[in-house]
């Protein structure tokens, strides 16, 4: 039986992850649970499955749940409750679910502790990757992506050495507005950008995804997590989000990993890795699949993919601001303060603002994470 610990277990990756326990129940466990302020369904996920500890981020939410819980449930509140279920000794596996950048300090702290983490939250390495190579070697933890594009890379890397890749593929659904003109992209509202056309998934990755700041993202997770250089890495449009990813050999071989958009898959292989288990999540019927099409992303429309190469390429700091940056301007977005297309914008200005630095300690990703928001904010209110 393997422990697992889930971090944001209540949200669209944790909920999938209990459903891959649910459906494997002889082979994991679940010991911990974490929750942001949903009270009341990660009461429910307490009662099915019985973790030794729960803890939640917001204390009210806590409090109201308290005395509601099965006896043998241990219940931790505060602002470092997801560190403290990464933490938790009886966990083998840390799902590590919690969106944004309230992922990082999770990260850090259960490869600290030496776990195996099932990585969802990209934000954490994009934002703190120097901190994450430091706690893998001071706790002996290791990454296992979750991520679709990242699990996808993982699996087609076994098909040769590092040095023989010549790039990862990133395949990129290019979000419900593939098609819209720069006028139309204008008058995009946040309800119009809640809809994804292949994925069903938090609302901030959804929102990310129809701007293709996701994407943004990932080139920077794709780099930190398999070691390789912005030059080696490229992303292609592929509507159907049938193939995840793939890895282009020296000898010009294209490998492949494909499934129905389904992340039980890669939630289940990060948790059976290095073995694969029975399962029929994201089973494929190629018969029926019809036309795969693949296309290069307009960086002219969707100015978060060379944004992301040029933070990239500068390093240092300069992948925490672009998140910070972003989670700002999403949020301005979500409450109207700004249009769908001045997300970049805003991006664009905090990147060319920010102090430049390398981010040497924790203090220092908290420091440049505040900036970065200030500077968006400045942006976006002016
Ligand atoms: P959701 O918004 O659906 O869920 C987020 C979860 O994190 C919720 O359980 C929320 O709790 C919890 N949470 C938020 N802040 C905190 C905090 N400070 N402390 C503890 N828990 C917190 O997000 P998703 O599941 O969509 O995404 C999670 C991560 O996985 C993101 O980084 C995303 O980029 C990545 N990812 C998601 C995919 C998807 O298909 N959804 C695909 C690939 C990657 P509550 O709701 O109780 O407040």
């Amino acid at each position: 039986m393997k422990k697992i610990a889930v971090l944001g277990s209540t949200g669209s990756i944790g909920t999938q992850t209990l459903d891959v326990v649910r459906s494997h129940k002889d082979e994991f466990e679940v010991c911990a649970i974490c929750a942001g302020k949903n009270a009341l369904l990660a009461l429910e996920q307490a009662k099915e499955f019985t973790p030794d500890l729960m803890c939640m981020e917001d204390e009210a939410a806590a409090l109201s749940i308290k005395g509601l819980l099965p006896r043998d449930v241990e219940l931790y509140a505060g602002k470092d409750a997801a560190a403290v279920a990464a933490r938790y000794a009886a966990a083998d596996t840390v799902v590590n679910a919690v969106s944004g950048f309230a992922g990082t300090l999770p990260l850090i702290a259960a490869l600290e502790a030496g776990k195996r983490v099932a990585l969802a939250n990209k934000e954490s390495i994009v934002c703190a990757h120097e901190l994450v190579e430091q706690a893998k070697r001071k706790g002996g933890g290791e990454i296992i992506p979750v991520d679709s594009e990242q699990s996808a890379i993982f699996q087609c890397l076994c098909a040769g050495e590092k040095r023989e890749v010549r790039r990862l593929i990133l395949t990129a659904s290019g979000g419900p507005f593939r098609q819209f003109t720069k006028e139309q992209l204008d008058k995009v509202t946040p309800q119009m950008a809640y809809h994804h056309p292949t994925w069903s998934m938090g609302r901030k990755i959804t929102i990310d995804s129809a701007s293709l700041f996701n994407k943004g993202l990932e080139i920077m997770e794709a780099a930190y997590l398999f070691g390789m250089d912005a030059e080696k890495i490229s992303v292609l449009v592929h509507p159907q989000s049938v193939v995840h990813s793939m890895v282009e050999y020296c000898d010009s071989a294209v490998i492949a990993q494909l499934s129905a958009p389904d992340m039980r898959l890669a939630i289940h292989y990060a948790l059976t890795y290095p073995k694969r288990h029975e399962s029929s999540f994201g089973a494929l019927d190629l018969t029926k699949l019809g036309m795969l099409t693949f296309e290069e992303p307009d960086t002219e429309r969707f100015r978060a993919i060379p944004l992301a190469y040029r933070a990239l390429e500068a390093g240092g700091i300069m992948p925490a601001v672009y998140n910070g940056a972003n989670e700002a301007a999403v949020d301005m977005f979500i409450r109207g303060k700004i249009r769908f297309d001045e997300i970049a914008d805003v991006v664009g200005y905090a990147m060319s603002r920010a102090d430049r630095g390398n981010i040497l300690s924790l203090e220092d990703i908290i420091k440049t994470d505040r900036q970065a928001r200030k500077l968006a904010f400045e942006k976006g209110n002016a």
